[in-house]
């Protein structure tokens, strides 16, 4: 029995046994065909998540954490003289902009205030007056906030202008429903510890094949992550480039098992339950949200600090550690902030439990309850 921690962080998730103890397994050179064959399947599978068609996109594994998908996308799919756009409102897509600053692309960091959605007549205006812009990237729920960005009408945007269209979705893939057909989506990527409920070390990207493979004669910025140099290694041979985080393959194998065994719709709902559950919790003691509750993608709530004396976050982190429960710090430089994210094998008694915990943690420390705001 390994003790259950329930993770409320924005990833790595809390994790079923099952997929735990699905990394012990006999040593195996990942060289093997049987090693081979099991990628090819988990390739095949993380398709399936987004209903991808397989005559149109494929996927392409990394080692590395999340935003080495986002590096190999950016680096990878501009052509030469051409410029990229970044639809910005949050950490994760000024995370791309400072990707682009460090190859030295030319790029647009459209920024939006991080707790608004962006503005699409503003982007169109952007993609009109810079028709040399040939990749439009953005975020579809920005971690930072919680915020769910309208990527549908952002890809059909760049499609307008014949722009590619590359969207992180590591924090909704696997969680909510996404069709890249119907979301106009050219490339999205996420890591095996998030929505899949795996283990670090696996990232992966899910694109149009027609456009990696014209990536070819792209300039090449990157030794390690090229995205046409890991996807032709995958096509001629099977494996991974370099060195798979091999482990980390069996867990996401027996994840994408569970994933499916579970349904899309189900886990979208236990997901959907584990997050009201937060904002009823939320709501009893007082907390507010950043984010309007219209516009949050169901899977993180950024809460305000209280304007108490008493209130001390590390002090209130330490206090629900130490029983079993991780909070988290905000990621937003203007406002003090904490985040309570519903990824993961959680449900609506963990959250319930949790808040019991977050509580008595509020009363030890003499802050509040209803908590104040000035
Ligand atoms: C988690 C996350 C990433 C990746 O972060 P890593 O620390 O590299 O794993 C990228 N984008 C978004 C939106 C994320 O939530």
């Amino acid at each position: 029995m390994i003790k259950r921690n329930i993770l409320l962080n924005p990833g790595p998730s809390t994790t079923t046994d099952s997929v735990k103890m699905a990394q012990v397994v006999p040593d195996i050179c990942p060289r093997e065909r049987e090693f081979a064959d099991m990628m090819k399947d988990l390739r095949s599978d993380l398709l399936k998540i987004v209903h991808a068609n397989p005559d149109e996109y494929t996927s392409v594994l990394f080692c590395g954490s999340g935003t080495i998908n986002i590096d190999v996308c950016i680096n990878s799919l501009l052509p030469e003289g051409k410029k990229i756009l970044v639809v910005n409102n949050g950490a994760y897509s000024s995370r791309a902009a400072e990707i682009c600053e460090y190859y030295g692309l030319p790029y647009i960091d459209l920024k939006f205030p991080i707790d608004q959605l962006p503005d699409l007549e503003v982007i169109e205006k952007t993609l009109s007056d810079n028709p040399d812009i040939a990749l439009v990237h953005t975020t579809h729920n920005e971690t930072g906030t919680g915020i769910l960005n309208p990527i549908k009408e952002i890809g059909a945007l760049a499609h307008k202008y014949n722009a590619v269209f590359t969207v992180d979705t590591t924090s909704t893939f696997a969680m909510r429903p996404i069709n890249v057909h119907d979301d106009n989506i050219d490339f999205c990527m996420a890591s095996a510890q998030k929505g899949l409920m795996a283990m670090t070390g696996l990232s992966f990207i899910v694109g149009k094949t027609s456009i990696i493979e014209a990536s070819k004669n792209y300039p090449k910025r990157s030794y390690y992550c090229n995205l046409y140099m890991q996807y032709d290694f995958f096509e001629r041979t099977g494996e991974m480039h370099f060195t798979p985080p091999v482990q980390t393959i069996y867990a996401t194998r027996q994840a994408l098992n569970e994933y499916f065994q579970e349904g899309e719709k189900a886990k979208w709902e236990r997901h959907t339950r584990v997050f009201n559950a937060i904002h009823a919790g939320l709501d009893e003691l007082g907390f507010k949200d950043v984010i309007k509750r219209e516009w949050q993608a169901g899977l993180v709530v950024s809460v305000i600090y209280p304007d108490d004396p008493n209130w001390d976050f590390i002090k209130v982190h330490d206090y629900c550690y130490k029983r079993g429960f991780t909070i988290y710090p905000g990621k937003i430089s203007n406002t003090n902030t904490f985040r309570l994210c519903a990824l993961g094998a959680i449900d609506e008694s963990d959250i319930n439990d949790f808040f019991v915990v977050l509580k008595e943690a509020l009363k030890h420390f003499n802050i509040s309850i209803p908590i104040k705001y000035n």
